[in-house]
C-alpha cells in the first residue's frame, strides 16, 4: 500500500524561513498570520489528508464511479470523507469570511490544496473545482447569488463545476454550440451538450452549481463561430430562486460518465442541458456594431478569471503527484535489494545492497525532489505576487505581470515534470511498479490528465509565446530577467553560491536569446512561434526554478550555521540545488537551439503522410 506524509518541514522552511510571510503584514489577509496559526492549519490539513483521504485513494481507483439511470455514485467512503472535509471547514479555507470562509491567504490554501491532491487527486478535484466555480460568483455574480448560493458552496453543502468542453471543441471554444436564449424575466433557457465535466454529477452534495459558457444567439436567432457571442452563466442542478427559496429540478442531466485511464474516482460527465434555467453572470453584452470585430465578450472575462485560478491549481496537481510518488519510491529504494554498490558492497552481510546505492536510482529520486521543492517555491512566490497585486506596494503592477506570465508556465511545466517524476518513481520499483499492488502506477495514470485539461500544455505554451511575452512591449519577461540578473549581481561575491553562478548566467542568457529570437521571428512567421512554444516554456520553467534554487541555497547556507540542529535538512536543500544546477540548467542551451530551429522542417512534411 502506498503512503503519504504531509511535507510540513518543507512548508515551514518555505513560508517562515524563505519567504518570511508573517513579516509581510501589509499584504491583504497577512496581518493575522502568525507562525503558530499557519503551522496549525497545515498540520491539521496534513493529518486529515494522511488519515482520511489517502486511505481512500487506491480503493477509489479500483472501484471507480457508478452510473445508473442518470445517478452517479462515488466510491465507498467518499461521501463520508466529503462530509468530514466540509465539516472541518477545509472547503472554504481561502474563501472570504463574509461568505463563511476562513479567508486564509493563497500562500497557505495553495499548500493545503497540494496535500489533498497528493493524498487523493480524484477526491480533491470535487472541492477544488467547486472553489474555482465559487470564485467566479464571488467576482462577478449578482448580489442574490452571493447571498444565497456562495455561502452554501463555501460550506461545502453544494459543489460547483466548470462547463466549457463540447464534443466537437475543447480548445477552440469559438465553435461551441450550446445556446442560451433570454426570457422576459431576464433569465435564460439553455440547450446543448457539454462533455468531460469533472464532478458534473455525484452523490456528495445536495445541489451542484454549474458555471457554463454558452452562446447568446444574435437578433436573427443565429449562432456563429464567434467568441463575442460567448457568455458566462450559472445553471444550478436544482433551481435556486432569487429570494433563496428552493426551486424545482432544473433541466440539466447527466448522460453518462467516462471510463478513463486515471482519476477514476472523479466523475467525468456528459451533461445535457434541456431548456435549463440559466442566469447570466457578468454584464450584459452590448450588441456588436456592424463590421465590429470582438475577440470575446465581457462574459468570457469572468470565465477566464476562474480558469486562471484553476490553471494554477492544476500546476499544483503536478507538484502533488510528484511529491507522493517520490515519497513512496524513496521508501522502496531503501528496502529493495538488488546488486551491489559500484564501489563495493555496502551491506556485505546481506545477499545484496538496497537499490538506493545505485547512482541511477539516486538520480531519479533527486530529480523528483529537486523538481517538487523548486516548483513549490515558484508556486508560493506566484501566490505571493498575487497578494502583492492587491496591496498598496509600489511593485504591485510588476507582481501582477509576473503572476500572469507564470500562469501557463506553472500549468504546463509543472504538470509535464509532475508526470515525468511519477514515471521515474514507478521506474524505481521495476516490474513491481508496473503491477497494481504497490499503487505507484496509479500516480502515473492520475498525473497524466494534468497535462491535458485546463488547456492542453501545447496550448498553454502558445498562450505564453503568442500572448503573454509580447504584452506591453515585453514588460513581463523583461521584469523577470531584471529580477534574476539583480539577484546574480547582488550575490556575485558569495563563494558559497559559486556553484549556481555559471549555470544561472548561462540559463538566463539562453532564455533571453530565445526570447529575442522569438520577438524577431514569431511575428513574421507565426509557425516559428508555434514550433518554438513548448521548448520555450520549458526553458523558462527551468530557469525560474533554477533562480528559486539559487535563492533557497543562499538561505540554506545562512541557516546551516544559524540553526545547526537542523543541519541535515539544509544540507539536503543544498544537494537539491546542486542537482538542478548540474543536471537541469544545461538543458537550457539545447532548448534554445530547438527554439531557434524554426518551423520549416515541421511544416515540410505532408499532412497526409
Ligand atoms: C478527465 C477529464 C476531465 C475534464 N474536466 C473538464 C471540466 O471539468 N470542464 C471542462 O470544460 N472540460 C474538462 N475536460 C476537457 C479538457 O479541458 C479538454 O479535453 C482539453 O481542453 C482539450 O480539448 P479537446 O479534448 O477537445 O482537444 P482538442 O481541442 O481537439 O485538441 C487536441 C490536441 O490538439 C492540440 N491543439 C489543439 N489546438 C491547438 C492550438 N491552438 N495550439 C496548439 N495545439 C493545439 C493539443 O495538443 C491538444 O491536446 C476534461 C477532460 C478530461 C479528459
Amino acid at each position: 500500500m502506498p503512503i503519504y506524509r504531509a511535507p510540513l518541514e518543507d512548508y515551514r522552511f518555505l513560508l517562515h524561513e524563505f519567504f518570511e510571510v508573517t513579516r509581510q503584514t501589509d499584504l491583504p489577509g497577512f496581518a493575522a498570520l502568525d507562525t503558530e496559526t499557519v503551522d496549525d492549519v497545515l498540520a491539521n490539513a496534513g493529518k486529515f489528508c494522511e488519515e482520511v483521504l489517502q486511505p481512500l485513494n487506491q480503493s477509489g481507483d479500483a472501484e471507480g464511479c457508478h452510473f445508473e439511470n442518470g445517478v452517479v455514485r462515488t466510491p465507498k467512503g467518499f461521501r463520508e470523507a466529503y462530509r468530514s472535509f466540509a465539516e472541518a471547514g477545509w472547503s472554504g479555507l481561502g474563501a472570504p469570511a463574509m461568505y463563511g470562509g476562513s479567508e486564509v491567504p493563497g500562500i497557505v490554501s495553495l499548500l493545503v490544496n497540494e496535500m489533498t491532491q497528493s493524498a487523493n487527486q480524484s477526491f480533491a478535484m470535487y472541492p477544488a473545482l467547486s472553489m474555482a466555480a465559487c470564485s467566479a460568483l464571488v467576482a462577478s455574480g449578482a448580489p442574490w447569488m452571493k447571498e444565497h448560493i456562495v455561502p452554501r458552496m463555501v460550506s461545502g453543502e453544494w459543489t460547483g463545476t466548470m462547463c466549457l468542453t463540447e464534443p466537437h471543441c475543447g480548445t477552440d471554444l469559438r465553435l461551441m454550440k450550446t445556446r442560451a436564449v433570454e426570457q422576459d424575466d431576464g433569465t435564460y433557457r439553455m440547450s446543448g451538450t457539454k462533455i468531460f465535466i469533472s464532478g458534473g454529477e455525484h452523490d456528495l452534495a445536495d445541489n451542484i452549481i454549474h458555471m457554463v459558457i454558452a452562446k447568446i444567439p444574435d437578433e436573427t436567432g443565429k449562432i456563429r463561430d464567434d467568441l463575442s457571442m460567448v457568455n458566462f452563466f450559472m445553471v444550478p442542478k436544482y433551481v435556486v430562486k432569487e429570494d433563496g427559496a428552493a426551486g424545482p429540478r432544473n433541466g440539466v442531466f447527466c448522460g453518462g460518465i467516462e471510463h478513463k485511464m486515471g482519476i477514476r474516482a472523479n466523475a467525468t460527465c456528459v451533461l445535457n442541458f434541456e431548456d435549463a434555467v440559466a442566469w447570466r453572470v457578468g454584464p450584459k453584452p452590448e450588441p456588436a456594431q456592424s463590421g465590429e470585430k470582438r475577440s470575446s465578450s465581457e462574459g468570457m472575462k469572468g470565465m477566464f478569471g476562474m480558469m486562471n485560478a484553476a490553471r494554477l491549481g492544476v500546476g499544483v496537481q503536478g507538484i502533488a503527484i510528484a511529491e507522493v510518488a517520490q515519497q513512496n519510491a524513496r521508501i522502496y529504494a531503501n528496502e529493495r535489494r538488488a546488486g551491489r554498490a559500484l564501489t563495493g558492497a555496502k551491506d556485505p552481510d546481506k545477499s545484496a545492497d538496497p537499490i538506493i546505492v545505485q547512482p541511477d536510482v539516486r538520480r531519479m529520486l533527486l530529480h523528483c525532489r529537486a523538481f517538487v521543492e523548486g516548483a513549490r517555491a515558484v508556486a508560493v512566490w506566484t501566490a505571493l505576487n498575487m497578494a502583492i497585486t492587491h496591496s498598496g506596494r509600489p511593485e504591485r503592477a510588476t507582481a501582477d505581470m509576473l503572476a500572469d506570465l507564470m500562469t501557463p508556465v506553472i500549468k504546463a511545466f509543472f504538470t509535464d515534470l509532475g508526470f515525468e517524476c511519477a514515471n521515474m518513481a514507478m521506474q524505481c520499483y521495476g516490474g513491481h511498479g508496473y503491477v497494481r499492488d504497490n499503487g505507484v502506477e496509479q500516480f502515473v495514470r492520475d498525473g497524466r490528465i494534468n497535462q491535458i485539461y485546463e488547456g492542453a500544455n501545447g496550448v498553454q505554451a502558445m498562450d505564453l509565446v503568442g500572448r503573454k511575452l509580447g504584452r506591453k512591449g515585453g514588460a513581463a519577461p523583461l521584469a523577470l530577467f531584471n529580477i534574476i540578473n539583480g539577484f546574480m549581481e547582488e550575490n556575485a561575491g558569495d563563494d558559497a553560491l559559486a556553484f549556481c553562478a555559471k549555470p544561472l548566467r548561462d540559463g538566463l542568457a539562453a532564455l533571453q536569446g530565445a526570447t529575442f529570437w522569438l520577438a524577431q521571428h514569431g511575428m513574421a512567421n507565426p509557425n516559428d512561434a508555434g514550433a518554438a512554444a513548448v521548448d520555450y516554456l520549458r526553458l523558462m520553467g527551468i530557469v525560474v526554478v533554477g533562480w528559486m534554487w539559487a535563492r533557497m541555497a543562499k538561505v540554506a547556507n545562512a541557516k546551516l550555521s544559524a540553526n545547526p540542529a537542523n543541519a541535515s535538512f539544509y544540507r539536503e536543500k543544498l544537494t537539491s540545488a546542486r542537482y538542478w544546477m548540474e543536471r537541469m540548467m544545461p538543458e537550457c542551451a539545447t532548448l534554445r537551439a530547438r527554439v531557434e530551429a524554426g518551423s520549416a522542417t515541421l511544416m515540410a512534411f505532408e499532412s497526409e503522410s
